[in-house]
């Protein structure tokens, strides 16, 4: 292992109620556990619950912030931070977060959620593949000495645009208002991103492939490529770089019974490996990832 990086028996991708079930299992079975991403990220957050057993009418933000004490109260630690960056490596996970925190794990157990939300303007359907992807991992090496938007605030488009700039000739981040760590930000400057901070855009340009974009105030801006991340590193990135298998329509993680993916050590849990997206289906799972990601831990002592 190495000394720098932080070291945890159980990894947990997500802090909502998959994530947060799977730490109280895992670390009442006295593995060490990490929790990472925010429990306002959770869709649960602004639900009001109606249909969990034995509760009527909770709020979910109650039912997250509880289920964070609960966790902790066992001994499970929490990082208010996503994940840009993750690997394997032998028999050990290693990530790295938006302020290039270095984590290893012995396990781990991705319990992200879904959400790709879109962004909602015209041209957005009609360019999609042609132009308009909601992946920079995956589709960045399209994107040669190109000019390419990046649309989001948070740590997936602030992540994809350092990722563009590798490849692409210009690379604009186009958001409201920027919400990541202030390393992530310095990583941007670094990487001559192109910063239109209080701005959005209105239009996607183009008939058969992406022209431009337009913007709030009307302004052009001449694109090949618009990349829409908005919210945290989603699922998509996290299995191509890990060589997880999904499901046919590729939003979904496949596991077993024991959530076990087919990368060994990796687990998953809740609306990622598909339907019902319910907080049953979320906190059950979320139990016997727990369970199993504490065992396959233990293998190591
Ligand atoms: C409006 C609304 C109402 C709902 N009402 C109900 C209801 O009444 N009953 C019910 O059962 N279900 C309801 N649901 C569904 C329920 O919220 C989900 O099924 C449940 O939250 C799924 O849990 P999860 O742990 O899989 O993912 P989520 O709760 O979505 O949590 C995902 C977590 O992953 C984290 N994350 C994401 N990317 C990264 C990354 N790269 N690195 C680190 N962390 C990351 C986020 O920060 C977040 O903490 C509702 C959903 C919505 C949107």
């Amino acid at each position: 292992m190495s000394e720098l990086a932080r070291q945890y028996d159980v990894v947990i991708l997500g802090s909502g109620p998959g994530g947060i079930q799977a730490a109280i299992h895992a670390s009442r079975k006295k593995a060490s556990t990490l929790l990472l991403g925010r429990i306002a990220d959770s869709s649960l957050f602004w639900a009001h619950v109606e249909n969990y057993c034995c509760m009527f009418k909770v709020s979910g933000e109650e039912i997250l912030r509880t289920g964070r004490e609960q966790a902790q109260a066992f001994g499970a630690e929490f990082f208010d931070e996503d994940v840009l960056k993750v690997e394997k490596n032998g028999d050990l996970i290693v990530m790295e977060t938006e302020s290039g925190e270095i984590i290893e794990a012995k396990s781990l157990i991705i319990a992200t959620g879904t959400t790709r939300n879109k962004l909602g303007v015209p041209g957005e359907k009609e360019l999609l593949g042609k132009g308009v992807s909601y992946c920079a991992d995956c589709d960045a090496g399209f994107f040669k000495n190109e000019v390419v938007v990046v649309a989001g605030c948070r740590s997936a488009a602030a992540g994809g645009a350092v990722t563009l700039s590798h490849h692409a000739s210009e690379t604009h981040l186009i958001c409201n208002e920027l919400d990541v760590s202030d390393k992530l930000r310095l990583r941007l400057v670094d990487a001559g991103v192109i910063m239109h901070e209080g701005r959005s855009i209105e239009k996607i340009e183009g008939e058969h492939a992406v022209t431009g974009v337009t913007l709030d105030d009307g302004e052009k801006l001449d694109c090949a490529g618009v990349f829409i991340e908005l919210g945290a590193k989603g699922v998509l990135e996290l299995a191509a770089s890990l060589g997880l298998t999904m499901d046919e329509s590729m939003r979904y993680v496949d596991v077993d019974r024991k959530q076990r993916t087919n990368v060994k050590g990796i687990f998953a849990a809740g609306d990622i490996t598909g339907p019902p997206l319910q907080m049953a289906k979320a906190v059950g799972e979320g139990c016997v990832a727990g369970v199993s990601a504490a065992a396959h831990a233990k293998q190591f002592k």
